[in-house]
């Protein structure tokens, strides 16, 4: 079933953190209160889970954009804003994350597994955080960092739920047309659908959908389980899927007697392969807008539908879904049934053989980015990475303690090392982010918790233009 890939488009933007907070005590009998600041909330995660309850990805077409909320801000007697929710968006088991690019980012191949689309922004520390020997009264916090945002491309391979069996005109292609956002083509005579179409049909209340993918497939034509007419491309195609609607003409112009079209139809499958005799399946009448009263026996018959008045239709679909979630609960995928002396063409077939729930959910995150220096000119550097980035873009760069606070962040992380190591020499101009100033190597690194203010290299750094 190779060449059926659904693709779509996602853009994924976690949310901010909050800013923390300027605040101090005030009692009545305190007379100058201590800072007391609260952290902003970081911002939530958005998350891709793979959901055996979806089967394509016709929501992104409908709705791209997904965003997790942000993180509260602080107030005043510490109290931390709240955490902003995450947002769990999920996706088909088997979608594959690209990024614009084109580079796989994760194979979400396991009921289950998840990955980190978009990251929370952190929360800015509140001027409790800053309180110091030498600074009694800290009046400046930390801004929220913004949530990472980007544009994803997912990608799927489909896989039918439920195939359609039927001779040619059984009224395959109107039937899935009905139901669900696929367009076949129509049309009065036998092989119009040359390749499988597969429609995706939506179950249930908004919020509490199912899909369905339904593989409207070519004709069954007597022979085929011999290669004749299309033969084995139409039958490995119901191979996998879990359940089957065998489609019977009921209009007296076409087909053969009901009881004769079954017949027909479950030897071809039965000859092919045994065991898909032993799928669920539903033996339903088509066109019976087209019957005469009385005109046809319908007792081998679960359900008589016509796609042209809508009769039946409901209930068929409602019948299909309840069989998927049945099959879907049971766990694994239907396996390919090949036996041996059988050629697949489609090796994916082996890849899919997945058993839900054995062995542990797949978590992935984007490996953390650090510290990384880059040469912009002959004496300019630039730092990013994630955590360079962090280290000035939470502070408010014209406030004098909350840039020193950035630099000693930054050196902390190695700053001093990195550029000695890419080649700097004092006197060099480095940018990080919004902040440039003039490095020079021979400073001491202060302590995390140094309460100090600026020493004099500190200063010295300080004359760096701030953009
Ligand atoms: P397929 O070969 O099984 O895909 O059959 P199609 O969907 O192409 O339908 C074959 C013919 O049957 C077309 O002319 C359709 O218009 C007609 N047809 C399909 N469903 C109905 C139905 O419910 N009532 C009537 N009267 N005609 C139908
Ligand atoms: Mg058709």
């Amino acid at each position: 079933m190779s060449g059926f890939v659904d693709e779509a488009q996602l853009h994924a933007r976690a949310g901010d953190g909050g800013a923390g907070s300027v605040s101090f005590r005030r009692e009545a009998h305190v007379a100058r209160g201590g800072p007391d600041g609260g952290d902003g909330g970081r911002g939530g995660d958005v998350w891709l889970v793979a959901d055996p309850n979806q089967a394509s990805l016709l929501g992104f077409k409908d709705h791209p954009f997904r965003r997790a909320s942000n993180g509260a801000h602080g107030s005043g007697k510490r109290r931390h804003g709240h955490r902003g929710a995450d947002l769990v968006v999920p996706v088909p088991v088997g979608t594959v994350v690209r990024d614009h690019g084109g580079a796989v980012l994760c194979d979400l191949s396991h009921p289950k597994d998840r990955w980190l689309a978009a990251e929370g922004g952190q929360g800015g520390r509140g001027n409790a955080r800053f309180l110091a020997n030498a600074r009694r009264a800290p009046a400046f916090s930390e801004q929220g960092e913004r949530g990472e945002e980007r544009w994803l491309n997912l990608e799927l391979k489909l896989t039918a739920d439920i195939a359609l069996v039927g001779f040619p005109n059984a009224g395959k292609s109107t039937l899935i047309s009905v139901i669900s956002s696929a367009r076949p083509k129509i049309a009065d005579y036998p092989f119009t659908t040359l390749e499988p179409h597969l429609g995706v049909v939506r179950v249930g209340a908004p919020g509490d959908e199912t899909e369905l993918v339904v593989a409207d497939v070519p004709g069954l034509v007597e022979g085929a389980a011999d290669g004749r007419g299309l033969g084995h491309r139409f039958l490995r195609h119901v191979e996998r899927a879990r359940a089957l609607v065998l489609l019977v003409d009921l209009a007296p112009a076409t087909g053969a007697p009901v009881a004769e079209q079954i017949a027909v139809l479950l030897g071809e499958l039965g000859r092919y392969e045994p065991r898909l005799l032993e799928r669920p399946r539903i033996v339903v009448g088509s066109k019976a807008d087209a019957v005469p009263e009385g005109g046809r026996a319908r007792t081998s018959l679960d359900l008589v539908i016509s796609a042209v008045t809508g009769e039946g239709v409901a209930e068929l679909v409602h019948r299909m879904a309840s069989i998927v979630a049945d099959a879907r609960a049971g766990g694994a995928l239907p396996r390919a049934l090949g036996s041996e002396g059988r050629v697949h063409e489609d090796a994916s077939f082996e890849l899919e053989d997945v058993v839900p729930g054995a062995g542990a959910v797949v978590e992935h995150r984007p490996a953390p980015e650090g510290l990384g220096v880059e040469r912009t000119g002959p004496h300019a550097w630039r730092l990013f990475g994630r955590q360079a980035q962090r280290a000035v873009n939470l502070s408010d760069l014209t406030d004098d303690g909350a840039l020193a606070e950035a630099v000693r962040r930054l050196r902390r992380l190695g700053t001093d090392r990195a550029l000695a190591r890419a080649g700097a020499h004092d006197g060099d101009e480095v940018t990080v982010g919004l902040l440039s100033f003039t490095w020079f190597r021979d400073q001491p690194v202060e302590h995390a918790d140094g309460g100090d203010e600026l020493g004099a290299g500190d200063r010295r750094r300080r004359r760096g233009t701030r953009r």
